[in-house]
Formats: structure tokens, C-alpha cells, sequence
């Protein structure tokens, strides 16, 4: 075993612990950014009937007590690829760490304007909006299931098959019956079971399907800047609090061309919830995006990869198809760990090593990848724009880096329910596909053998689709054990 192979498989196993760490952490997290910024929204919205997308109130707050970070930019740490963005400073590797200095937040380059026309062809002028607080759920708190709303989304389920599977606590130690029950459950984080239409690579290899979770936040706008500068796009899988939070980072999103998909509003592990409770997640945030940009996901990711039948069918059913991150050979998740580096377990020296294990074991992969970041803590954004986004552009083999949507051949307009033509994506009838496949190519294939049985009524059952290692899975409910003690 290769020892980056072994370092990664490490980080894979050492994973209930860490699960857990990272809720707390990313609950407290989005908790402090939702304080600093709550005076902001409410202000714009109390001093004006509609935030529409010209009222400056949206640009971005300066963090409170930031101090400038001094400009580097000739960092010679584990990647000695410094990188100078314009107008921005890149801290030195050593000081990326959960103590780092708060650096102060980029505005925004472009104001979005309602009525602006986005470039996908079909999409609705930008909408006027307004965000009255009262009008949805507390931020980063699960949606009551009791209003009419999600009644009304709830209708969505009717006439779909969704396994009746009990809920679990989101690890494999904590529920040892799921856990034993994984493969047949189709339980990603317990072995990482998937499905056929499940989105888990990119077809073609060394290609990367770049993307940014759980923003928008205060430093998005400076990887968008880095972007920008680059002429590179991403897929944003965007929490809803977030979203009613930073709207107009989200409109320059969309509009610089990045594709937009859903992320939950709160951020749970999705196994835990009931159905209600799925949908009440779902619902919200798909409305948040929807008020804001005037489209629709038809794409979603589970947090922390949480996702088992049940919750793919109620996806499904609400008409997103799951996109996850790549496992590899040896099970190992690509995973850059930066969420780590704000949490504190993690040095930011550290990430861009596992950074590079993923791009070395992407070579060894028949088909492209997909790797986790974030934008949402300042050190994520950091690691990505002054070292791992330059060394995936200078790395030999040279790589594709596209959004995901874009590395499956989705044309732009298949990516929001407004501007798809598509009549088998996201696909018919919920039905999630039972069709073997290893290969991002064999499962499109898989897909749109789907897609016409769908068509002729034919209803596919949940079969077991042990994708990967039953002994690696055990092991882990093992090691999570002992590690939970
Ligand atoms: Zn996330």
C-alpha cells in the first residue's frame, strides 16, 4: 500500500470522531456568522420594502476586529506555488490555522441588478426580492415540519416508493443495525454505498468537478474573485440560512456562471431526520435559492455525504438528483479536510497533503473526480485560492478543472427546473437506479436505461449495490466503535 494511500485511508477511518467534531463545529460556525451579520439583513430590510439586488446594504460587512493580513504571497511551504491574487494578500501556509487572524472581507466586484438576464438560455430575469426574517425558518436551525409550506411540499412524496428505513444518528457506531444493514440501505457514510444515480465522479479522467460547500459567506467573494481571474467555474452547494444570509453573493454566483446547487438549510445528517423533516430541509432551501435567483436546483448534496435509499427518494422525488464527492480505489474519501483546518485538528499544511494524496489517487482512477472544499470558513478559501486550486492547474498529469454539471456533459439548462428541456433528468418516477456501476461513463449509460423503463411505467426496486468494500465498511463500524469508547 502506497503510503499517501495509507495516510488517506487513515483519515477515512478515523471518521466518527471527527463527524461529530465537524457538526459541532460547523453549527457553531455558521452560529457566529449568522450574529455578525444578522444587524445587516435585518437593517436592509427594515429600512427598505425590497431588497432588490441594486441596495448596497448587501455588501459584505468588514468581520468585526479584522485586522489586515500581511501580504505574502511568496509562501515556499509544502506547496510552493504562491500564488497573488489581485487586490487580496495569501497568508503564508504556516499561519492558515484556526487561530488565523481575521482577515477583512472582499466586497463584492459587480452588484447584481433585478431584471439582469442570466447567460443560460431560458432562465428568468433576476427577481426582485425581499427577505423578511419572519417569513422562514430560524437560520441554521431544522424547519418546523408543521407549516403549510412543507404540508404542501410534502405532497411531493405521493405516488413515489420511499423505503421505510429507520432513522440512524448519522454514524456507523451509533447505529450498529444500519450500520450492518448498509449495503442493502445504500448507505453512503457507512462504507460508501451508492446508486446509480447517484453523481459521484466526473466521467472522463483527470477531470475535476470543482466544487464549494456551505457558503455563501463572507469569503466567497474572494475565491470568486480568484476565479474570476482564472476564467475557472465551480458547482456551489449552498446552505439555505446561508442563502437568506449573503443573497447577493449568490447572485454572483449565478451569474458569473457557476452553477448552483442545494445543500439543506440547517445542515444535518440527513439519516437522522424523518421524512418531514427531509422535506422541510429541502423545501426551504430550494425556496431561499429560488426567491433569490429565479431558478430552481435540480441537484443537491447531502451533508457529510449522508444519504441512504430513503433519503434518495425523497430527493428524488422533490426532483434533485444527489451529487456526492469520489471515494477511491482503497475507499478513501477525496476530502481536502479544510473544514478541519478551521475547527483546529488540522494544520493547513496538513490539507494540502491530503490535497495532494487526492490528485495522486486520482491518477489511478479509470474516471474523473470530485473533491470536498468549502467556502465558507476564511482558511478553506485560503488553501484553495494560494495553494490547492494552483497546484491542481500545474499538476502533471495536467487536469480539467470544470464544474460538475459541465464534467457530465450537462448542458447548463438541465441544472434548474425553469430551463430544462430534459424530459429524463432529473429523472422520472423517482426511481433510483439499480444498475451496477463503477464508472461515471457506465452510469450515465445505467441512468438513461433508467430513464426509458421509467418511461414505459416499469418501477426498478432497491437492490443492494455493494459498490464498495463490505470489509472496509465493517472496519470502520470497528474503529468508529472503539474511537466513540
Ligand atoms: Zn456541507
Amino acid at each position: 500500500m502506497k503510503p499517501v494511500i495509507a495516510l488517506a485511508t487513515l483519515f477515512t477511518l478515523a471518521s466518527a470522531t471527527d463527524w461529530n467534531a465537524r457538526r459541532n463545529f460547523h453549527a457553531r460556525f455558521a452560529k457566529r456568522q449568522e450574529t455578525t451579520t444578522t444587524s445587516s439583513v435585518t437593517s436592509s430590510v427594515s429600512t427598505s420594502t425590497s431588497v432588490s439586488s441594486d441596495v448596497s446594504s448587501t455588501t459584505l460587512p468588514a468581520t468585526s476586529g479584522a485586522s489586515s493580513v500581511t501580504a505574502s504571497g511568496t509562501t515556499t511551504a509544502a506547496a510552493s506555488v504562491a500564488t497573488t491574487l489581485a487586490g487580496t494578500s495569501i497568508p503564508p501556509l504556516s499561519e492558515i490555522t484556526s487561530g488565523a487572524i481575521s482577515e477583512s472581507t472582499i466586497p463584492l466586484s459587480s452588484t447584481a441588478t433585478a431584471g439582469q438576464v442570466p447567460s443560460i438560455s431560458g432562465a428568468p430575469a433576476l427577481p426582485s426580492y425581499t427577505i423578511v426574517s419572519s417569513e422562514w425558518p430560524t437560520m441554521d436551525q431544522m424547519p418546523s415540519t408543521d407549516s403549510a409550506e412543507v404540508q404542501e411540499w410534502m405532497t411531493e412524496l405521493e405516488g413515489f416508493d420511499i423505503p421505510d428505513l429507520s432513522t440512524t444518528d448519522g454514524t456507523c457506531a451509533g447505529s450498529p443495525e444500519a450500520a450492518a444493514d448498509a449495503a442493502n440501505r445504500g448507505w453512503w457514510t457507512c462504507g460508501g454505498y451508492t446508486r446509480g444515480t447517484d453523481i459521484v465522479a466526473c466521467p472522463d479522467k483527470l477531470t475535476w468537478g470543482m466544487s464549494f460547500d456551505d457558503g455563501p459567506g463572507f469569503y466567497t467573494t474572494k475565491l470568486l474573485d480568484y476565479l474570476d481571474e482564472r476564467d475557472l467555474k465551480s458547482t456551489f452547494f449552498v446552505v439555505g440560512s446561508r442563502v437568506i444570509q449573503n443573497p447577493e453573493i449568490l447572485r454572483a454566483e449565478y451569474l458569473a456562471g457557476h452553477e448552483i446547487s442545494l445543500h439543506t438549510w440547517s445542515h444535518p445528517d440527513l439519516t437522522k431526520l424523518t421524512n418531514e423533516q427531509i422535506v422541510a430541509e429541502f423545501g426551504w432551501t430550494r425556496k431561499a435559492i429560488q426567491t433569490v435567483l429565479g431558478v430552481t436546483p435540480v441537484t443537491m448534496r447531502p451533508p457529510y455525504g449522508d444519504i441512504d435509499d430513503r433519503v434518495r427518494a425523497i430527493s428524488l422525488a422533490m426532483g434533485m438528483v444527489p451529487i456526492i464527492w469520489t471515494r477511491g480505489k482503497n475507499n478513501e474519501q477525496f476530502d481536502t479536510n479544510d473544514w478541519r483546518v478551521a475547527g483546529g485538528t488540522v494544520t493547513g499544511t496538513e490539507s494540502v497533503e491530503a490535497f495532494e494524496n487526492i490528485l495522486s489517487n486520482a491518477t489511478e482512477l479509470d474516471t474523473g473526480f470530485i473533491v470536498l472544499q468549502h467556502d465558507l470558513y476564511q482558511q478553506s478559501v485560503d488553501l484553495a485560492v494560494g495553494y490547492t486550486l494552483d497546484l491542481a492547474l500545474n499538476f502533471t498529469p495536467s487536469l480539467t478543472l470544470e464544474p460538475i454539471g459541465v464534467c457530465q456533459g450537462w448542458p447548463a439548462t438541465d441544472l434548474y427546473l425553469e430551463t430544462t428541456t430534459n424530459t429524463t433528468f432529473p429523472y422520472p418516477d423517482s426511481v433510483i437506479s439499480t444498475n451496477v456501476s463503477t464508472t461515471a461513463s457506465a452510469r450515465a449509460t445505467a441512468v438513461t436505461a433508467d430513464g426509458a423503463a421509467q418511461g414505459s411505467g416499469a418501477r426498478a426496486n432497491f437492490a443492494s449495490l455493494p459498490t464498495l468494500g463490505a470489509m472496509l465498511a465493517g472496519l470502520s463500524v470497528l474503529v468508529g466503535g472503539l474511537l466513540m469508547v
